[in-house]
């Protein structure tokens, strides 16, 4: 453990930009602006209230929303909680039935089963072998009492980007709202809510070079969502409790910089990715899960053949990168994502994401490189 590791694993999360620290720090303590952004009575909440709004506006930059369309949660899991079970309640006289996939995050997967323990239908539509949801698929399963869509914009494991545009055309047509868990995607392909046939869509900070514990829903105006968390009635009433001023400035603020410099970050990662797979050139057995032309540059999910999965992590302890999703790492099954693309069992055991940031060096994937090589070497011979 003396070791430095090499951080691959920005899919799991993102160190905070000093930027943004630097700003949150100045959110917090009695010379800063830390007073209940409600508190209508005195200078310093008008302050703290006008530093949320700024947020709320630069979240709603990045992806073309009205500010007023930016409910704020505490992360991408609530997001995904308050967007299927809030739109499902508040619209339940209208039909019981939801769509969803079998390869989402498991902040839909599992509150997708508890909709179903309380009486709702769910229908699990099954990916195609490069990791992607198919308009035919989408169409095939949609009913008469479909009342939600729920399918996400970039696979945390894969990388692998769905087509938005279409599936969410799709579901409208047909009466059902979409909601898409777009918390991989922010940041990394454009996403314009102005021009896209979303209703709602979730997001998370820390995927994104803000801090953890905050996230936002986008809700477009009309959709109805009953909230799920009582109180003040913040947030025009969807979710209420003080608003986290300094995780607020956070994520607007990693919000704005990525806006600015998403084409600089994705041309740095895309070299990366490229010098990674490079390196790996003509080593045997090596197969890249998911589509590769069809996905995010900062995610390569790989498979390794004839390999034991965790002598394979024992033999990387110097690189930090994830098998399956971290949210799994608990269990030593093999991811369910993989499982469903069709990757063989032993495969799935033995494959590994590797995800790359605004902070990865060519050092970090020289190191990334020769680790691996070592390794397979070492455990196939
Ligand atoms: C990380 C992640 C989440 C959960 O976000 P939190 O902010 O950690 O709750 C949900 N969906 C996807 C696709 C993610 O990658």
């Amino acid at each position: 453990m003396s070791q430095q590791s090499v951080y691959l694993d920005y899919a799991a999360t993102t160190p905070v930009d000093p930027r943004v620290a630097e700003l949150m720090a100045r959110h917090l303590t009695l010379e800063g602006t830390f007073a209940n952004p409600a508190s209508r009575s005195h200078m310093s909440g008008w302050l703290a209230e006008q530093a949320v709004e700024m947020g709320r506006r630069q979240v709603a930059d990045l992806i073309g929303a009205d500010p007023r369309e930016i409910v704020w949660t505490s992360g991408a899991t609530e997001a995904d909680n308050l967007a299927l079970t809030g739109y499902l309640r508040a619209n339940r006289e209208r039909g019981r039935h939801l769509v969803t996939s079998t390869i989402e995050h498991k902040a839909i997967v599992d509150t997708a089963k508890a909709l179903e323990a309380e009486g709702f239908d769910v229908t699990w539509l099954t990916p195609d072998p490069d990791g992607r949801i198919s308009g035919e698929t989408l169409q095939a399963a949609l009913r008469s009492d479909t009342v939600l869509v729920s399918l996400m914009a970039v696979n945390n494991e894969l990388g692998t980007i769905n087509d938005i545009a279409t599936l969410g055309a799709i579901a409208q047509q047909h009466g059902a709202a979409f909601h898409v868990d777009a918390a991989q995607a922010a940041g990394k392909i454009a996403l314009d809510v102005s021009t896209l046939p979303v209703d709602m869509m979730s997001f998370s900070a820390h995927k994104l070079y803000g801090p953890k514990g905050i996230g936002a829903l986008f809700v477009r105006r009309g959709t109805r969502v009953e909230a799920l968390i009582h109180g003040g009635g913040h947030e025009r009433g969807m979710r209420s409790g003080t608003l986290p001023t300094h995780q607020i400035v956070g994520m607007g603020q990693a919000f704005a910089l990525a806006l600015d410099e998403r084409e600089q970050d994705t041309g740095h990662i895309t070299a990366l990715r490229e010098r990674f797979l490079a390196g790996l050139d003509g080593l045997p057995g090596v197969h890249i899960n998911g589509a590769a032309a069809k996905s995010v540059p900062n995610i390569v999910n790989l498979g390794f053949d004839g390999i034991d999965g965790e002598s394979l992590l024992m033999a990387l302890r110097k690189l930090a990168v994830s098998t399956g999703s971290a949210c799994n790492s608990a269990s030593v099954d093999p991811s369910y994502v993989l499982l469903d693309i069709g990757v063989p069992r032993e495969r799935a055991l033995a494959s590994i994401r590797f995800s790359f940031g605004r902070f990865t060096t060519e050092d970090d994937i020289d190191t990334a490189v020769s680790e691996l090589r070592q390794a397979l070497t070492a455990l196939r011979y």
